[in-house]
């Protein structure tokens, strides 16, 4: 928790000293069930649930489900998955707009009653063709001034299914002249003769977002609605709206913050069920994707992801955060977490010759030196191992420490070995190098500390297991994908080699590992199990490098 308090916690302060609401503090997570979550999303649910967490209140769960024809069981699930991983609870206070669709109604009916909402027959185009602007006042709709009567059994109508859907609609009569648009008449009600994934059929007009969802945090007792920055000139619409029905003093403050961007990636659900829909990534939990789901399968953990919501704390001012400080904040979690094991990606084969032929011998190595608690575990050794092809070079320039012939390396937690000889087949290529192996250097041995220039990773042939590695790069060539050259989009930036998939190996005490399983391959970065694992075949997600590579290439 950052030592200073952020603008919202001060505003909330400010409302308990005050005595507002009974001094309590309850919030909100008000996710569309019209995709899965990203990351901007875990900004908000950082905020929601912690700001409860911090003045001891509540944050409800609640879905936003207004909108039948966008809206899928699927994503309702995958959301509450997500919320819980990210770790935070809303006990039993899981919500959905539609559970309010009867009371809606009702405060619609009202609204009629009292002469402040009318149906208005007129095409959708041609009622925002009278909208005007910001600088001029909009023109008043023919219908207006329809009398309560005829505007209560026509919306009776509207419900009953009696009409097409978009030959009308229900507005409220604010103010068609207002300098703030959405009070210019804003439509409440539209007419969609569809299926809605929780009432079913019981309804065919759908109250607009607008009409929902100020209301919906008025009947949940909310007392502070955090939102982002785009509904800042709503607010006054949704005052309106609870204005018409608090019978008391009670009412939800919206407070607005900047929403999270983040460079190399595009966050609108619009665009990344494009992606998904276009197939080009695997679905919404590709690992390249910055869904919460994808970020959870390359590998991030719950709290890499809150550390980082914390680190970026909440301002007013848009701006794009640089994805490397999420990077940075997911190797600091798992540099202290992931255990250090062996994994070869781009096999050589290293013949030890003076080692025994059917001797195995089990090398005692360190889980992990940043936590003396994680413990030792044992590898075995044998005398084929394999090294990464990028550890040995037959004429290696000057300040090059790893294997060439007649230089001695060190395999870590083995021996110090020395390369004798390099074998190749008719091309030319590389296929084995053969060394000796020096038995008094044995890890722990009285040789043990000799001097040598490098530590080489490397896993016994015999007992590997084999390995479908995944790396992943940027998805995207740029820093924003959205500025695309004339005629094109945000796809006209996506990266063409973001996934590349090697055969390697891994120490063998990987090979029952859950996916999700967290370790740092030595030398290589950090590495995740990928549910595509199978008793065959173990997968792996690269989830980072150990150190910024990418900010290094961009120079
Ligand atoms: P998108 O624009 O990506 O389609 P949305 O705002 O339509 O997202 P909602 O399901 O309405 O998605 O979002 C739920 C909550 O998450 C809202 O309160 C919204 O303000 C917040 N939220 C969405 N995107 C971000 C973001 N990038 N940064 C911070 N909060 C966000
Ligand atoms: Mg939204």
């Amino acid at each position: 928790m950052a030592a200073e308090k952020n603008f919202i916690e001060v505003i909330i302060d400010e409302d308990l000293a005050k005595g507002k609401n009974e001094k309590r503090v309850h919030t909100r997570f008000p996710p569309e069930p019209n995709g899965y979550l990203h990351i901007g999303h875990a900004k908000s649910i950082c905020l929601n649930f912690g700001l409860a967490e911090t003045f001891g209140g509540k944050c409800n769960l609640r879905f936003d489900d207004t909108n039948p024809v966008k809206e899928d069981i699927e994503y309702v699930e995958s959301i509450q998955e997500d919320v819980k991983w990210l770790g935070f609870d809303w006990e039993d206070r899981l919500f959905y707009a539609s559970d309010y669709f009867g009371r809606l109604y009702d405060f619609a009916v009202q609204l009629i009653r009292e002469g402040k909402a009318y149906v208005d027959d007129q095409p959708v185009e041609v009622i925002s063709s009278q909208r005007g602007t910001p600088t001029r006042p909009g023109e008043e709709s023919p219908h207006r001034k329809r009398s309560v009567d005829e505007n209560l059994e026509l919306f009776e109508k509207m419900k009953k299914g009696e009409f097409e859907d978009g030959s009308c609609v229900l507005r409220a009569r604010i103010d068609m002249a207002s300098p703030n648009m959405h009070m210019r008449d804003p439509v409440l009600y539209r007419i969609k003769h569809a299926e809605h994934h929780r009432t079913g059929n019981d309804w065919c007009i759908y109250p607009m977002y607008d009409f929902a969802h100020g209301q919906s945090d008025f009947f949940e007792g909310i007392t502070h609605s955090v939102c982002t920055l785009e509904f800042e000139n709503h607010r006054p619409l949704y005052d309106w709206f609870v204005d018409q029905m608090a019978s008391s003093e009670y009412r939800p403050r919206q407070i607005e913050f900047a929403r999270l961007n983040l460079s190399y990636t595009v966050m609108s659900k619009r665009k990344l069920l494009q992606l998904v829909e276009e197939k080009l990534v695997k679905g919404w939990d590709d690992p390249r994707l910055p869904t919460i789901s994808g970020l959870r399968r390359r590998g991030y953990t719950p709290e890499s992801i809150r550390n980082f919501a914390d680190t970026i704390g909440v301002t007013k001012v848009d701006g794009i955060i640089d994805v490397g400080l999420l990077e940075f904040s997911l190797r600091e979690d798992l540099n202290r977490k992931a255990p250090r094991v062996m994994g070869v990606l781009d096999p050589l084969k290293l013949v030890i010759t003076n080692y025994p032929e059917d001797k195995e011998e089990w090398m005692e190595t360190i889980n992990n030196p940043e936590d003396e608690s994680m413990g030792v575990r044992e590898i075995p050794f044998s005398r084929e191992v394999f090294i990464e092809q990028g550890d040995f070079m037959e004429d290696p320039p000057g300040k090059y420490f790893r294997l060439a012939p007649g230089r001695e390396v060190r395999l870590k937690s083995a021996y110090i070995i020395k390369c004798e000889e390099v074998i190749k087949d008719d091309s030319g290529r590389i296929t084995e190098v053969h060394c000796s192996y020096d038995p008094e250097t044995r890890s722990g041995g009285p040789q043990s500390n000799r001097k040598v220039k490098g530590t080489l990773h490397w896993v016994s042939a015999r007992h590997a297991a084999e390995a479908e590695i995944r790396l992943y790069d940027r998805l995207f060539n740029t820093e924003v994908p959205d500025e695309a050259p004339e005629g094109e989009d945000f796809r006209f930036n996506l990266n063409a080699d973001s996934l590349k998939v090697l055969k390697g190996f891994v120490e063998p005490g990987l090979k029952d590992s859950e996916a999700g399983t967290n370790v740092q391959f030595q030398r290589l970065g950090y590495f995740c199990v990928d549910p595509d694992s199978s008793d065959e075949k173990l997968v792996f997600n690269r989830t980072t490098t150990l150190r910024d590579s990418w900010a290094k290439k961009q120079k």
